[in-house]
């Protein structure tokens, strides 16, 4: 039989499996890990191979792990090389954000947008509490996700207060399982419960025990919020951690700058002060924002980015 992982708590693992009933399931004997410098085998989002184990308890064996098509995984606040899978096979990352109070800054957004990137995930914007914004914001707001969906990010202007603006996100989610993250204040909790109201207890702290000695690891939970529609609630991206980056590589994740790269003079470019940089151009011409460029360095300035 086929299952999903919904929630892991280090050993025991709930399992939605295809006859439509939810298991305990466990791993029989010991799964090989194909990283030993990740610590769990099995993440919420994994799909996996299941054998029913005792009928009346309940449980099964997990066999086998699907290949992901995507995951995210969280390096060690020890920075000892060790990382913790949060989720895997992410149809979409979504991060809430707001031009009120209190408002996500140009840079956080991009930072989150070149995570989602990195990990393969496609990266869409909720922009929330519309109801408190003068004619005046609601311009600017439509200007900047005029610029967000020309890169390609959906976008979506809502009030977490609003039933019909809770349907528009229902059916951005319907089918898919999605990631939702936004720093506090934004009305990420609000729009959840609206949509869901199991979700409020999603993230937990636990133990996660290894050979290499005791981590404290954040497991995030997936919900069904409908059928066939699953939410994963993570803290924001800094606790995500973005993964060990190469200043090289960071271009890479702004799909604008992207398919300009083969057109920069050196292929070693930076995009800082090289001459014929085709970045720099696009960036003076207008074609790339400047606010996306001011991330773009502030990113390459930052250490707590990169190695
Ligand atoms: P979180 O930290 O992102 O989970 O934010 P909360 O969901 O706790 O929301 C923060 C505050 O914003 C609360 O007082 C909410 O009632 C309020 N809020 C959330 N969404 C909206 C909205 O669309 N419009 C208005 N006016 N207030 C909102
Ligand atoms: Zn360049």
């Amino acid at each position: 039989m086929k299952g999903l992982i919904l929630r892991s708590t280090g050993l025991w693992y709930d399992v939605l499996a295809d006859d439509n009933h939810r298991y305990k399931g466990r791993l029989r004997g010991r799964l090989r890990l194909n990283n030993d410098r990740v610590t769990n085998p099995i993440a919420v989002g994994d799909k996996v191979e299941i054998v029913l184990e005792d009928k009346d308890e309940n449980t099964v064996l997990i066999e086998k792990i699907d290949k992901r098509t995507n995951y995210i995984n969280r390096q060690s606040p020890k920075k000892d090389g060790f990382a913790h899978t949060i989720a895997a096979n992410i149809d979409q990352a979504i991060v809430v954000v707001t031009l009120a109070m209190p408002r996500t800054s140009a840079g956080f957004i991009d930072r989150f947008l070149v995570a989602a990137e990195a990990f393969r995930i496609p990266g869409v914007l909720i922009f929330n509490k519309i109801d408190l914004l003068s004619e005046q914001e609601l311009f600017v707001q439509s200007k900047m996700m005029e610029r967000y969906e020309q890169i390609g990010y959906k976008c979506m202007a809502i009030s977490a207060t609003e039933d019909e603006d809770i349907m528009k996100v229902e059916n951005i989610l319907r089918d898919k399982v999605s990631l939702v993250s936004g720093h506090s204040g934004v009305g990420k909790s609000t729009l959840l419960n609206r949509l869901s109201p199991e979700i409020t207890q999603s993230v937990q702290e636990v133990s996660d025990y290894t050979e290499k000695g005791l981590h404290t690891t954040t497991f995030a939970e997936m919900f069904e919020i409908f059928e066939n529609t699953f939410v994963i609630d993570t803290p924001g991206i800094k606790e995500l951690g973005l993964m060990n980056m190469e200043k090289a590589e960071i271009s890479h994740y702004f799909p604008e700058m992207r398919e300009l790269l083969n057109q920069c003079k050196y292929d070693n470019c930076l995009h800082l002060r090289e001459p014929q940089c085709a970045v720099i151009a696009a960036v003076e011409s207008g074609e790339i924002a400047k606010s996306r460029y001011n991330s773009y360095l502030s990113m390459m300035d930052n250490d707590d980015n990169r190695r």
